[in-house]
């Protein structure tokens, strides 16, 4: 999952094919994304993705011992203090080359890679030989398939320190076709938000565009916090909420960045009514 969390355009530079350093505020530096979608499958067609579709993907998968490697390489440049030598990074401040996160993320739905369970056997293995000390994995998704018995799978196998980053941009099924545009159900996403939050906490993704130019209407608005409120009450485990807006040119019109003080008033009015962290990105 992509769009609106890309700070750099998703292309490939430097060399790697399949692994991305990016300038991340929201993973506190560097995230380094492993995109596990290099057909850019989705089964979301939000309206504020960036990444420009063909035909429909073939589900294909990483080239697996490639994207270690660059990931391996990648991790190596910023463990010698060269992040500022990576693609996208040479005016980066200071601060922000050091290594956020590693990113299970992709051109599309990374629960949806054919190799889930290999890609992330494959990282936990490059974590394990120690040659880049501890580093944190994120799973960037957007929520469909986190009860699909193979991603299931995967996630058991990650430790309590990493994380899951699941979208959730609305409070109605209406806005979350509007907005998301899915091929499952609303229900669908609320039901596996609350299956994987009651076993570890997760970190809620929303992005709220500005669609036609009109802000997130007050409805709307006060559902979205509503829902969120009955996740929590139905001991869905929330870490924090992160919240931002269209940051690049979308592939579909009409969809624009939402002002500051709508954003920051609703992380605001989440952490009055919901009672979690939430913050603008
Ligand atoms: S979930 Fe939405 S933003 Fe992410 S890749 Fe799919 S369509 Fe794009």
């Amino acid at each position: 999952m992509t769009a609106g969390e890309v700070e750099q355009p998703r292309v490939t530079t430097g060399g790697y094919r399949y692994v991305q350093p990016v300038i991340s505020p929201r993973a506190g530096g560097l995230s380094v994304r492993v995109n596990m979608n290099p057909d850019g499958r989705c089964n979301f067609a939000c309206v504020y993705c960036e990444v420009r579709r063909g035909q429909p993907g073939t589900m294909a998968s990483p080239d697996l011992p490639v994207a270690l490697a660059e990931l391996a390489d990648v991790l190596t440049r910023i463990r010698r203090g060269e992040a500022s030598s990576l693609p996208g990074c040479a005016q980066a401040p200071a601060e922000l080359l050091r290594l956020g996160h590693v990113a299970l993320s992709g051109d599309g739905e990374p629960t949806l890679c054919p190799r889930f369970v290999d890609v992330i056997e494959g990282v936990l293995h490059l974590r394990a030989l120690g040659h880049h000390g501890f580093f944190k994995i994120a799973l960037v998704t957007n929520g469909s398939a986190l009860d699909r018995p193979d991603v299931r799978e995967g996630l058991r196998l990650l430790t309590r320190q990493d994380e899951i980053w699941a979208k959730l941009d609305a409070g109605t099924p209406e806005w979350f076709r509007r907005v998301n545009q899915p091929e499952v159900p609303y229900d669908h996403l609320l039901d596996n938000l609350r299956l994987m939050g009651r076993e570890r906490s997760l970190v809620i993704q929303s992005l709220i565009p500005r669609l036609a130019g009109s802000a997130f209407p007050a409805d709307q608005r006060a559902a979205f916090v509503s829902q969120l409120r009955e996740l929590r009450g139905a001991r869905t485990q929330i870490d924090r909420v992160q919240i931002y807006s269209v940051s690049r040119p979308a592939v579909a019109a009409a969809c624009s960045h939402a002002p500051l003080n709508e954003l920051s008033g609703l992380a605001r009015q989440i952490r009055d009514e919901v009672g979690v962290p939430a913050a603008v990105y």
